[in-house]
């Protein structure tokens, strides 16, 4: 039988993260996106409540729970702070995932159990000055020397990178292959000889998320931290940003519901006219937009996490979940700031944060344009088409 609801579990887990939410993120939430101030105390107490670990499996330290939980998740932290909502899916999906993906056993051993635990975070360095949408087209080198990599370039816009113990990268370890190959995943401590911290972004939105340059100069880290095969990274980093664009698409989601949520009352009660302002069709009608809008997106965000559960091909459910919740975001933040006026495109109200914050779901891990490239991929094979 179909079942269209959360289980006990999740829906446990979603009014607890949504009290925790309400109670300890929204309170600071305008003020760490004002200084740029990193969420630190907020993600030490949800490392206490398990949720860094929330996908690792037991054996490692971790919860083990399934992927919509984790989505659950980051919606409830994004309803009231994108920031915090990034930090936190950043870490899991793309901190986690490339070695619950491809490690080894003794890799799992040595690396899960403190990211579970929140003794330091991952982060994903796949980005380049270079190589953006095109992250195929990497310049950061590594080359054997004895049992050791060294690793040569810089990589951009790397979230968490200040609080990371470990950083997953792409490397080019065979300079002679073309494109995309050639390519390996290895992981670098962030004490590692030779890597230090660039230049830390000052960002139109999620502030409070720190988004970091990373620099490699002759950076020695161990032959053994090779994740995967040899010249077969990048098809890590790819499988883990499909789970990482359900994870946006989430993020956009909560963004779209907390504009809705301080949109209505807000509507209700402003009076223009000698009436509240939610009795003006043109504004009851945008109220209906945005809330048909993120009924849609919510449904394909969870169907693309339960697609993932259930261990079926889930790669563009994710792309279209991330594409339309992120466009669900831009709209929704953009409307609710209308209703709110003047007020709404001040610091007073919390809708021009929303709208700042939604702008970045439309580039992060692909953006819209990218995404477009993924479906249409898929749905011209489907037809019998050349793939690009
Ligand atoms: C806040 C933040 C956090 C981030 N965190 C991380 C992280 O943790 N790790 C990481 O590796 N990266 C991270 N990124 C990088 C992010 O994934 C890239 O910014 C994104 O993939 C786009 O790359 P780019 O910025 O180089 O833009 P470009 O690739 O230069 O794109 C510029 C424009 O051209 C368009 N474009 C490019 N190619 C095509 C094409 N073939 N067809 C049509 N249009 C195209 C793009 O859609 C875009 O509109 C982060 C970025 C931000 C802003």
């Amino acid at each position: 039988m179909l079942n269209f609801d959360l289980d006990d579990q999740q829906k446990m887990l979603r009014d607890m993260i949504r009290d925790f939410a309400e109670k300890e993120v929204e309170p600071i939430a305008a003020e760490i996106d004002e200084t740029m101030e990193f969420p630190e105390k907020n993600i030490k107490k949800l490392a206490q409540l398990g949720i860094l670990g929330m996908t690792v499996p037991p054996e490692y330290g971790g919860q083990g729970m399934d992927a919509l939980s984790y989505i659950i998740v980051v919606e409830e932290l994004s309803r009231v702070c994108g920031s915090t909502g990034l930090t936190v899916a950043a870490a899991i999906s793309l901190g986690v995932t490339p070695i619950l993906l491809n490690g080894t056993e003794a890799q799992k051993k040595k690396w899960l159990p403190g990211l579970a635990s929140g003794e330091y975070m991952g982060s994903f360095g796949l980005t380049e000055p270079g190589a953006g949408s095109d992250s195929g087209g990497t310049r950061t080198t590594a080359v054997r020397d004895g049992d050791e990599w060294v690793i040569n370039g810089t990589k951009q816009f790397i979230t968490n990178a200040a609080h990371a113990g470990i950083i997953t990268i792409t490397a080019k370890t065979d300079p002679e292959a073309k494109r995309s190959h050639g390519i390996s995943a290895i992981v670098v401590p962030t004490d590692a000889p030779g890597f230090k911290l660039g230049t830390k972004e000052n960002k139109l939105g999620v502030r409070a998320s720190e988004t970091w340059e990373l620099i490699f100069e002759d950076c020695r880290v161990p032959a053994e931290n090779l994740l995967g095969e040899l010249n077969t990274g990048f098809g890590t980093f790819m499988r883990t940003l499909e789970g990482g664009r359900i994870s946006i698409g989430a993020m956009a989601l909560g963004i779209a519901q907390g504009a809705l949520d301080k949109t209505v009352p807000y509507a209700l009660e402003r009076e223009q006219f000698g009436r509240p302002i939610a009795k003006f069709q043109a504004i009851s009608n945008m109220i209906a937009d945005m809330a048909t809008e993120i009924e849609a997106a919510r449904h394909m965000v969870y169907h693309a996490a339960r697609l993932q559960d259930a261990g079926r091909p889930f790669g563009k459910e994710a792309a279209m979940a991330k594409l339309f919740a992120s466009e669900v975001a831009m709209r929704a933040t953009n409307m609710g700031l209308q209703i709110h006026g003047g007020y709404g495109y001040t610091q007073e109200y919390p809708l021009e944060r929303y709208f700042r914050d939604a702008k970045l779901t439309t580039i992060g891990e692909g953006t819209s344009e990218v995404q477009r490239i993924v479906i249409a991929r898929r749905v011209l094979e489907a037809y019998g088409g050349a793939a690009r």
